[in-house]
């Protein structure tokens, strides 16, 4: 593309919140046919509320104080959640040491010597806690698109919190208007299956995939590319940034934080899906000029 028609583009997103950072990636965006998304914080809002408290083996308000302990130096948004709670609820919290989070599965830590766990069954299965006869609820909370948290001691499970996170208002109709120019839309999310079916189940994407570990994200990528598609990914968090590093079009969205927004082509200064559709008729447009 002319040095001009790159200006031009480069402008007119800027009059929209979307910064492109280099005119290659202004030209590339054109030839996106895959739009991958990260659930978290990208198709959804990202502040994920409790609304469901399944105390076993505990009272509630034990239940509460462990998991407010445990969840007090997380920074995961499901931590966030938790500890919104806790205030909502004016409970006390426990005091934890040894914190320690497990990528993808969960939280540890010790309290009065014993440890405690926080997390997905992948976390519980690791820790050699046994959660079947909880599975269906654990099920039914997940189908319903919510992420059960499941909280154990060293010998057994002591409850389920669930968190839900919302869709946002354009998500929706931004990946229909994606599907119309003929691109593929993925979802791409940590999250178990069934809760990512859940939050899928009304939204027109052509896949989903779930269970994927941070560090396994970039890896998706890839395997897409090597099937010869132009990828893009959209993220918000310090996980995503291998991705949208790997990815041929990476696009940070919202308030993303500051290391996404470093590995990004493209930043969306709004925290709307609808950009990552302007942003690629924007190059769309650029192209066709300079043809
Ligand atoms: P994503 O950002 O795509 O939703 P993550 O890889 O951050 O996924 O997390 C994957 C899963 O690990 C979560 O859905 C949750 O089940 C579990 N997990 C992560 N952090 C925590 C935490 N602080 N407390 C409990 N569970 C957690
Ligand atoms: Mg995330």
């Amino acid at each position: 593309a002319t040095p001009v028609a790159i200006m031009v583009g480069t402008g007119k997103g800027a009059e929209n919140g979307i910064l492109i950072k280099s005119g290659e990636a202004l030209e590339l965006a054109h030839s996106v046919d895959c739009v991958v998304l990260d659930k978290t914080g990208t198709i959804t809002q990202g502040k994920p509320t409790v609304t469901d408290v399944l105390p076993i083996n505990v009272t509630k308000e034990q239940l509460i104080e462990i998991a407010g302990g445990l969840e007090a130096k997380s920074e995961h948004p499901l931590a966030e959640a938790i500890m919104h709670y806790t205030e909502e609820q004016n409970a006390s919290i426990l005091e934890a040491e040894n914190f320690q989070s497990v990528s993808g599965k969960g939280v540890k830590a010790t309290i009065d010597n014993n440890t405690y766990f926080a997390g997905n069954q992948k976390m519980m299965e690791e820790s050699g806690i046994s959660t079947k006869a909880y599975e269906k609820d654990i099920d039914r909370l997940a189908s319903e698109g919510k992420t059960p948290m499941i909280f154990a001691n060293q010998t057994q499970i002591l409850g389920i919190m669930a968190v839900a996170d919302v869709i946002k208002p354009t998500s929706r109709a931004a990946i229909e208007k994606l599907r119309q120019i003929g691109i593929e839309v993925t979802m791409l999310t940590g999250d178990n299956k069934k809760t990512a079916e859940g939050i899928g189940r009304d939204l027109p994407l052509n896949h989903i995939i779930s269970e994927v570990l941070p560090q396994d994200k970039e890896k998706v990528l890839s395997q897409l590319q090597k099937l010869g598609k132009k990828v893009a990914m959209v993220g918000d968090g310090i996980n995503d940034a291998p991705a949208l590093v790997r990815a041929d079009v990476g696009i940070a969205i919202g308030a993303g934080t500051d290391v996404a927004v470093e590995s990004a082509d493209i930043i969306l200064m709004k925290n709307d899906l609808m950009d990552v559709v302007t942003a690629i008729r924007l190059s769309k447009a650029v192209i066709r000029n300079i043809k």
